[in-house]
Order: structure tokens, then sequence, then C-alpha cells
């Protein structure tokens, strides 16, 4: 079986909001790198946080994304329903005496630099008010080769400090669900945003403790606004119209390297996203931060 046959690529939205220009981005890149490699395709919604996520936000970026033409190979699957595996985790965490209940506030932490020392390590008893699970971290050196931006290297006591796999208010954290589902739905390959590159060494430290698989690696750039802000909900970046999809995944593949056609009036979205599979090269992807979509002219 050769290489590519076996690649299972993943797009993982949080649905906090609709899609937008940057979060279109990640997943034409992923979808992208997947095909171009004759792989399996998947999306996944990382629900778990219901606080922050307005009521049908998941099935509009899964109408959003089937706009576009890009659908999952494989049924979503929905964090909110694999609770029972990251406990499962955590337990796996506990009886290898990895990870401490923690009650320090923000503030403490941030007094301490942002970068949590372990206070709580040593704690005899177990808080009386609500509190975080932290994971202890060492001094070992977390390497790995992004295929887009190169190596990277952290050492993650020191960079980071002890990091919350369960939060304060019961729900659990992103970087343990993300790589228990990695390993879960067997993901070779992950392309994301440049945002998440910092997080990659935590997920590596996690997969070694849990003895979960590493995939490999690429972090495209982020869109910016003009002020150098990331796109986002927060920034008040524009839910993608789909009556603009040809010139947004045009746009996309510009701000991802490629050098599409001249719009075609009569040319299809998916015919644009074909031509984005046979032309894709993850070399060609910009080995930059993040960029401005003002500065790609269309
Ligand atoms: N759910 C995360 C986000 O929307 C992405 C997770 C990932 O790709 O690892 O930022």
């Amino acid at each position: 079986m050769s290489e590519s046959s076996t690649y299972i690529g993943r797009f993982a939205p949080s649905p906090s909001g609709p899609l937008h220009f940057g979060s279109l981005v990640s997943a034409v890149a992923s979808f992208l790198d997947a095909k171009a490699n004759q792989g399996t395709w998947l999306i996944r919604m990382e629900d778990l946080d219901p606080a922050r996520e307005p009521p049908g936000v998941a099935a509009q970026i899964l109408t959003q994304l089937d706009d576009f033409g890009m659908e999952s190979d494989r049924p979503v699957l929905y964090q909110s329903s694999r609770l029972e595996a990251y406990e499962e985790a955590l337990l796996k965490l506990k009886l290898d005496n990895l990870i401490f209940p923690c009650d320090c506030s923000r503030a403490q932490v941030k007094a301490m630099g942002s970068i949590y020392d372990g206070a709580c390590r040593s704690r005899p008893l177990v808080p009386e008010s609500d509190y975080a699970i932290r994971i202890k971290t060492n001094e070992d050196l977390i390497e790995f080769n992004d295929r887009i931006q190169g190596p990277g290297a952290q050492n993650l006591r020191k960079d980071i400090g002890d990091f919350v796999v369960k939060r304060k208010d019961g729900l659990i954290a992103y970087q343990l669900a993300v790589v228990v589902d990695d390993d879960y739905q067997k993901i070779t390959h992950v392309v994301r945003g440049f945002d998440l590159l910092d997080s990659t060494p935590r997920q590596i430290y996690l997969q070694q403790r849990l003895g979960l698989s590493t995939p490999a690696y690429a972090h495209v750039p982020i869109a910016i606004n003009q002020l150098g802000q990331k796109l986002s909900k927060q920034h008040f970046a524009d839910p993608i119209d789909v009556r603009d999809r040809f010139s947004l995944l045009h746009s996309s593949l510009k701000f991802l390297g490629m050098t599409p056609p001249a719009t075609h009036a009569r040319e299809s979205v998916r015919q644009q996203l074909q031509w984005g599979i046979q032309h894709w090269d993850i070399h060609n992807v910009p080995k930059l931060a993040n960029i401005s979509p003002h500065t790609i002219a269309t």
C-alpha cells in the first residue's frame, strides 16, 4: 500500500460561529492536501463548549462546506458524543500520576508569568472549590517538523508550564480532546491554522503520555484584518456568503500560494476545487504566520 492511500485528514471547526474567510482557508487547505494525496477527508465538530455555541451553527458550517463542494467522507464526528473517551484518557493519566487538581485563579497564574509553575502539584487534598485538572510537564524538548513551517521545538516545563486538561468549569480542554479524537479517527495528517502551531508540542506530549499516534502537522498562515487581528467572530469577520463562493474559493487558493486561472463565470465551484486538487503543492503555501487577504489581488 502506498503511503498516500493511508492518508486521513480532517477539518475540525469549533461551532462558535459560521465560517469566515480565515476558517474557509483552513478547510480548503486540509481538503486539498487530503484529496491531492488520494486521502480521506473528515469533518469533526469540536462542540465541547455549549455556552459558546449558538444553536444551529454546527449545521450552518456543514451547509457552508457543502456549498463549497467539501463533504466529509465519513459521518461527522461530534466531540459532544465522546465525553466517555476523554474521561478514560484522564483516568489513564491519573493512574500514571501525571495529573493533579488546581484551583489557582487566572490572576495567580498571571503572577507566575503565565507559565504555570506546578504550585498545586503536591497539594495533599483536593480543593473544596471548583478546580481545573493540569498535567505535569517536564523539561524534555518536544521536537517536530511542520510540513510548511519547518522544525519546531518546545520545552513544555519552561515555555508553557503544567497545562489544563480539564477546565474549572468541568469542560474537557481542547488539547486533550483533540489528541484523543485524532487518534480515534486515525488521522495521519493535520492541516490547520498557524495559531495552533504553538499547541502542537502540548499535543505531542499528550500523545506520548497516552500512547497515541502522532500525525504529521502542517500549519497554514491565518488571515488577519487590516489592523493585524486574526479574523474571528470577536473581530467581526463576516461569515462567508455563499453567493460569493466562487471568488472566495479563488481568494483561498491564492492565499495558499496557488495561481488559479482568472475567474470564469460558467466554471463551477466544484471545477475550481478540482483545479485546486490537481495543482496543490504544499511547498507553495507561504511560510508565514499570517496574511491579510486584502493584500491578495483577486
Ligand atoms: N477546533 C479548533 C478551532 O476551531 C481547531 C482544532 C484543530 O484543528 O486542531 O480552532
